[in-house]
């Protein structure tokens, strides 16, 4: 059997996902699939899924309507790998601050964290640079798109990086909970396939 993972389409950055998910299965030798997923009925056939960024408030009532939420959080319940990139960290945050709750936003309750929308400012809605994580030796680009962050995360999320010197906790930019994976940034935007590397390998392969 092949391994098939499943990126949500309904809105946002979705082809830059199943390209980067493509070369990465490619690379590794491994046959798959990857499938994009925009309607019920699909999400329980992937062994790996990707929330991509975009707009959250948008994303979160597409899922609802479509019935693929519910379905999210089963795959989450039967330990499947789930990433989310920055809109997709929003969505599977258990809680947000005033900027995500004013909205009206969907929230998937799959991480222990608090989340916090456009947390960079103004000024600096868009950046890029290079980021120390703590699963690699060699700092990673971050591509930070009007970029939400987590502001709290509960024991038994591993922060897997920070931003700046804030020794508080604020301005989470990527963290795993088990099999769900939050990063503030854009993976799927950079010539650099260790994140995807690294959430493949999460999945396991069946011969
Ligand atoms: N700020 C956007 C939101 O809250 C996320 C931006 C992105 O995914 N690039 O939905």
């Amino acid at each position: 059997m092949v391994v098939k993972i499943g990126v949500i389409g309904l809105q946002g950055d979705v082809e830059e996902h199943v390209r980067a998910l493509k070369s990465c299965l490619a690379e590794m030798g491994e046959h798959g699939e990857v499938v994009i997923i925009k309607h019920h009925g699909i999400v329980s056939s992937c062994d790996a899924i990707v929330i991509p960024g975009g707009e959250s408030t948008t994303i979160g009532r597409l899922i609802e309507r479509e019935g693929v939420a519910d379905e999210l959080r089963e795959a989450a319940e039967a330990g499947k790998p789930i990433m989310g990139t920055c809109a997709g960290m929003i969505l599977l945050a258990k809680d947000g601050d005033e900027s995500v709750k004013r909205t009206g936003q969907l929230l998937l309750g799959l991480m222990d964290v608090r989340v916090k929308r456009n947390a960079f400012g103004r000024q600096r809605e868009s950046f890029e640079l290079p980021l120390k994580l703590s699963i690699f030796d060699e700092p990673f680009p971050g591509v930070f798109i009007r970029a939400p962050c987590i502001t709290h995360a509960a024991a038994g999320v591993d922060v897997l990086a920070r931003l700046g010197d804030d020794a508080t906790g604020e301005r989470i930019v990527a963290a795993r909970q088990g099999n769900i994976m939050a990063l503030a940034f854009h993976p799927e935007l950079t010539t650099d396939r260790r994140i995807h590397h690294y959430f493949i390998a999460q999945i396991n392969f069946r011969s």
